[in-house]
């Protein structure tokens, strides 16, 4: 087979691969499996930009960096929908819907309404070609790069798909996505997105493309627009759109008279609580296309359609008293202490308040009587103040100037929404939060040691940083509440094993901000050891992969400040690793001798970089070009013909992997 014809058989499986995934959520082969393969495809196009497709897989990693969104004019308008908040208003749009058209029988598509970014998506040939949001409804930004990374949206269709066509739907981030992402936010003392929905709009806007890759959004379509489109109904064109491979949800139904809408819409009241995804309500649409086009459009929006909001969650009660929380990095966040109230089916005794400027914003009071509001968020907010409830007495909040816990002043850098407690060795939750954070799983994964037990410990004085973990004694252990002989002994045990953590995972217990597990893998793989990186520079640190300003900033001044140094020395002398393991930064044997080696072409079990990796790792050099000096050429599929005149040229001789295998196993 030509390497042309390999590389779009390698596309087109990949595509199926991620339409299994993606869209229809069932894979048909292993993470690693589909990996390998994408790599393959990498290589390939690596070794021929000739063959670059703007569309290929490959690309869904994202890269491509948008400095300014460009503002592209809609080719069809991007209309709102109109909203109704009870059935009267639905049995009312009907009634209007029937007195334009005379007495037609109506049909339905009743679908979720889902809760992200509206997004048109264009498509030529079936192939994608530019994806913009809705803007203002006439005209867009143009986000494709942004648009490309979401794996669920195809990048080459299939099937009987028009040639020129616009498709609608909405970007949104799944609830289970949502939560990670805070998780790993909250992991590195951030502070976490409000929502799922804010979040996914904002996600669109990003300019690196390769971060967009990274977040699990997901796109929904529900419509078709385009001239002379094969289709005659709502219901079918969703049917066609999935066939053609997109993501259409299946809640979606057609139906004949407004009592089935009614079920639809008290169905999906109570069960969208189920749904992976957040909804605000149900799209009621004309299904007839030819009664589409005779109700026509208002100037905001479709006459043949309605959007049903579901109530939000809403509740009424007092708020009693504001706590202000102080996290690891010494974050304050105010929580409202509520009079208990029943809220979507749970008890709610506390809403988040987010910050000063929010409690400002809605001047919100103790005492006051106040809305909570459940959405997507794990905890509730407080929505708004009903002020006719107020007292006369009542007094304006008035935000705390000073650490409700060590009493140091608070701070607010520029920009920042939160205020900080900047004691971060004497205040006691910021002392207690870094060393449960050390002890995390996966950190240095002590077992035997909990969070509450590291409280303890604290408040008896027994420990002040994670370093004195290592000094403690049994006996200084056991007169601890629910502490006894066994458990005491487990957490010494546990201590000692920690010791064995590798280097990576040292580096992230240590707590630096913004650095996250991902980020202390990057950086303990480049650095090697904990030396190297307390040295480098911010230069040589942005130079890093992945490694930005911010990242670069908190890692120099954390070891800027003596109080860690001395941290990291003692961690070092009681024995924790504070370098990568042997053999992974250097050799595993030395039978190759200093040979050099040529690697050209592809190969089926090793990538490049890998082969490579294994010649250095076995005490062999990789040369870059043929030469007199080379010993080796290891050659895979495709080695390009010219290296192959030349290898024969000079007499080199040229093995497969195999035969490089049995090199560094016969030896
Ligand atoms: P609104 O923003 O409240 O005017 O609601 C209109 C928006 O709802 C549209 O622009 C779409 O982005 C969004 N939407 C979500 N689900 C659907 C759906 N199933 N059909 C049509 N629009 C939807
Ligand atoms: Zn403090």
């Amino acid at each position: 087979m030509d390497v042309l014809a390999r590389i779009k058989a390698l596309r087109e499986e990949l595509n199926q691969h991620n339409y299994n995934y993606y869209v229809l959520d069932n894979p048909t082969i292993s993470d690693f499996e589909f990996d390998q393969k994408l790599k393959q495809l990498q290589d390939l196009e690596a070794q021929h930009p000739e063959y670059f497709d703007e569309n290929s897989p490959t690309q869904r990693v994202g890269g491509a960096i948008t400095k300014n969104f460009e503002t592209i004019a809609h080719e069809y308008r991007m209309y709102s929908l109109d909203n109704s908040y009870s059935k009267e208003d639905v049995v009312d749009w009907v009634n209007r819907c029937q007195k334009i058209l005379g007495d037609v029988p109506l049909e339905f598509t009743c679908e979720l309404k889902y809760d992200g970014a509206s997004i048109s998506i264009l498509y030529e040939n079936g192939k994608l070609k530019r994806a913009l949001t809705r803007g203002d409804g006439f005209q867009g930004d143009d986000v494709t790069n942004n648009v490309k990374t979401i794996k669920s949206v195809p990048i080459r269709l299939k099937g009987d798909y028009p040639d020129r066509f616009e498709i609608r739907g909405e970007i949104i981030l799944p609830l289970a996505g949502f939560e990670k992402m805070n998780q790993d936010l909250i992991e590195i003392g951030e502070t976490p997105y409000s929502n799922p929905r804010n979040t996914a709009s904002g996600s669109l806007k990003l300019q690196d493309s390769a971060e967009v890759a990274k977040r699990p959004l997901d796109c929904l379509l529900y419509s078709l627009i385009g001239n002379n489109l094969p289709i005659s109904t709502q219901f079918e064109s969703l049917q066609k759109a999935r066939d053609w491979g997109f993501k259409v949800p299946i809640q979606s139904k057609l139906v004949k008279s407004v009592e089935e809408v009614f079920e639809f819409i008290d169905y999906w009241d109570i069960h969208r609580h189920d749904m992976l995804f957040e909804t605000d309500g149900v799209v009621v649409k004309v299904n007839q296309v030819q009664y589409q086009e005779e109700l026509g459009y208002t100037a905001k929006s479709p006459r043949w359609a309605i959007a049903y909001k579901f109530k939000a969650e809403q509740a009424v009660t007092v708020l009693n008293s504001i706590a202000y929380q102080v996290g690891r990095t010494g974050a304050i966040t105010p929580v409202a202490n509520l009079e208990p109230v029943q809220l979507a089916g749970t008890i709610v005794k506390r809403a988040s308040l987010h910050n000063a400027d929010q409690i400002e914003k809605l001047d919100i009071r103790v005492g006051d009587t106040v809305f909570v509001e459940k959405g997507g968020e794990i905890i509730p907010k407080i929505i708004g103040v009903d002020t006719t409830q107020r007292k006369s007495d009542s007094q304006k909040t008035v935000y705390i100037t000073h650490c409700p816990e060590c009493h140091t002043e608070l701070v607010r850098n520029e920009g920042e929404a939160q205020h900080y407690c900047p004691n971060f060795y004497g205040c006691p939750p910021q002392i207690i939060g870094r060393i449960q954070h050390f002890i995390t799983r996966k950190a240095m994964d002590i077992e035997g040691l909990g969070g509450e037990t590291v409280a303890l410990l604290y408040n008896a004085g027994l420990i002040e940083n994670y370093a004195d973990l290592y000094e403690l004694k049994k006996e200084q252990v056991i007169p601890l509440e629910r502490m006894a002989e066994k458990s005491a002994d487990n957490l010494i045990k546990g201590v000692e094993k920690s010791k064995q953590i590798p280097f990576e995972r040292v580096l992230y217990a240590l707590g630096i901000r913004y650095v996250g597990e991902t980020v202390a893998k990057k950086l303990a793989k480049h650095y090697k050891n904990i030396d190297a990186l307390a040295n480098a520079s911010l230069m040589d640190l942005i130079l890093v992969d992945e490694i930005g300003d911010k990242i670069a900033q908190s890692v120099i001044q954390f070891f800027e400040n003596p109080n860690n140094v001395v941290l990291i020395d003692r961690l070092k002398g009681y024995g924790l690793r504070f370098e990568i393991e042997e053999q992974e930064s250097t050799m595993v044997s030395d039978v190759l001798g200093g040979k050099v080696f040529v690697v050209s072409g592809v190969f089926e079990t090793y990538s490049r970089d890998d082969l490579k990796k294994v010649i250095e790792d076995n005490g062999g050099k990789v040369g870059s070009s043929i030469s007199s000096k080379t010993d080796y050429v290891v050659a895979g599929a495709n080695m390009g013909p010219s290296k192959l005149e030349k290898a024969n040229k000079l007499g080199i001789p040229i093995i497969s992997e195999y035969e490089f295998n049995d090199l560094i196993n016969e030896n």
